[in-house]
């Protein structure tokens, strides 16, 4: 299978160099040239295996320059027993006829970025053995707040690997912080920037496209890539669940293998919901993809419109996973959907980047719109949301989990819509506690985020996982808060060039 760039079609790389790059020379997205295919009768034979059975069947139509061995590695070593807390590794849980929720936050670090997380690290290591001889290889990481975690989890400690986080000063929440600030390993590094995560993920671009650093980078024997959904070997991973939910929801008798199923998933770089996307053009039996914001809604207006607007304030909201103005990953389906049209990306994305906003032609918006829907809802809603769930289900679940819920409940009062629903769950609820805790009690004892984290469970007895709880009284390592203009200098000081 050969991967080009969005944003120039004389690009033709393989799996393994699409995977060590991260992205593409002139700032472009990589993108397999074709999807492949899944038949029903792949489907139900998928469905009679376990996670790692799943994940083989798909990643190897999408890596067919890895070998069967390899493979057969990364993906025993990612997904592995004991590495998640279900031993289904990504759960489906039964809310009710129609809504089933995807508990992808089973992980080491409890959000659903370890589902990729813990098997890039495996990817990275076989695709550069394979393209990139003697070269250490130094990932850059731009989080708002649960990729930082996840990829320091995955890469600590890899052989050949040095891995830089960066993460808004204000923008996460003070457990997500915590967990980086405190994480262990001889090659990892975090940093805190003055800005928000677009800052964060413009200034990481910035540094992977700089011919100058590039060059300092080639006589150090370095190479950048990426742990952010911007990298291919992000993204294939997510498409493996939904190939997985869908299996389990013909197995828990929501539906009849071939019948259709809506996926709803809370969004913020489009990496999660492009990744559902793909399995749908696969051929698993997807009928609508619904799109879930918080108050930064730029996502629910383009799906709604047609134009993309990042100008507009920015919001530090209760799901500060999805605070971002600029999706990454919709880059790719513009590619996809205007045919594979590299010049006409390109234009759109120099445009967002000139002008700040970009309008898709009438062609473009029609296949979009036919695809997808869309919704948001503020913090209020979020709240009231994990309440009303809460009391009715007796099931916890975080504020980006609870925007899907409000915004699939939206959607089916406003169409009519009753296809069972998965929704996919991105966090464990004690990883946002004090915006949890203050949504189903209005009596708030606690001062401190590990007092929240106990009179959550006093009020919930949900169990606390055990990797957030011994974070208490645990001193942090890395401290550094830099400018935004400085995170290039960060890489050099960490790497000692
Ligand atoms: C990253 C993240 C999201 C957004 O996922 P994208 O792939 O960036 O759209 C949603 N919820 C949580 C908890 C996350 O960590």
């Amino acid at each position: 299978m050969i991967y080009t760039s969005t944003r120039d079609k004389s690009i033709g790389v393989s799996a393994s160099e699409a995977i060590a790059k991260g992205i593409s020379s002139e700032g472009g997205l990589f993108v397999p040239t074709e999807i492949p295919t899944l038949s029903l009768d792949d489907i139900k034979r998928i469905g009679t295996l376990d996670y790692i059975g799943r994940a083989k069947e798909v990643l190897k139509l999408f890596l067919t320059d890895f070998t069967e061995e390899e493979l057969d590695m990364c993906v025993n070593g990612a997904y592995k027993k004991g590495k998640f807390s279900s031993d289904k590794v990504a759960p489906l849980y039964k809310l009710n006829d129609k809504e089933n929720i995807l508990e992808l936050w089973r992980g080491p670090t409890c959000a659903f970025k370890d589902m990729a997380l813990q098997l890039l690290p495996y990817l990275l290591t076989v695709s550069a053995g394979k393209t990139l001889k003697d070269t250490k290889i130094v990932i850059l990481v731009a989080t708002s707040g649960d990729t930082g975690k996840a990829a320091l989890e995955g890469f600590k400690d890899v052989p050949n690997t040095e891995i830089l986080v960066f993460y808004p000063v204000d923008g996460v929440s003070p457990m997500q912080k915590l967990q980086m600030a405190t994480q262990e390993g001889n090659n990892v590094s975090v940093c805190a920037i003055r800005g928000n995560f677009d800052d964060a993920q413009s200034g990481v671009k910035a540094i992977f496209t700089n011919k100058e650093i590039e060059k300092k980078f080639k006589e150090n024997n370095l190479a950048f890539s990426s742990a952010n959904s911007i990298n291919w070997g992000r993204l294939v991973p997510q498409i493996v669940y939904y190939v997985s939910a869908y299996c389990d929801m013909v197995e828990n008798g929501s539906l009849k293998l071939g019948e259709e199923m809506n996926v709803v998933v809370p969004t913020g770089n489009f990496g999660n919901i492009l990744a559902a996307y793909y399995a749908k053009e696969m051929g698993v039996p997807i009928k609508k993809l619904i799109c879930a914001s918080n108050s930064n809604n730029v996502l629910t207006d383009f799906l709604k419109s047609g134009t993309y607007n990042k100008n507009r304030d920015f919001y530090c909201t209760a799901s500060p996973s999805m605070d971002i103005l600029i999706s990454s990953n919709l880059e790719r389906l513009l590619f996809i959907l205007s045919g594979y049209d590299a010049e006409k990306t390109a234009e759109y994305m120099r445009e967002l980047s000139v002008d700040g906003k970009y309008s898709v032609d009438s062609d473009l918006y029609k296949k979009i719109s036919d695809l997808f829907d869309a919704g948001y809802c503020d913090d209020n809603a979020t709240k009231a949301t994990i309440n009303e769930v809460f009391k009715k289900y007796d099931y916890l679940c975080d504020t980006h989990t609870a925007v899907a819920v409000n915004v699939y409940e939206e959607y089916t009062k406003r169409t009519g819509d009753d296809t069972p629903t998965v929704i996919a769950s991105t966090a464990n609820p004690y990883k946002f506690s004090a915006s949890v805790l203050s949504a189903i009690t209005d009596d708030i004892k606690s001062k401190d985020e590990f007092s929240m984290v106990e009179e959550l469970f006093e009020k919930s007895k949900e169990p606390v996982p055990p990797q957030l709880a011994t974070l208490k009284g645990k001193a942090p390592r890395f401290t550094r808060v830099s400018d935004k203009e400085d995170m290039a200098q960060v890489v050099f000081d960490m790497l000692g060039i």
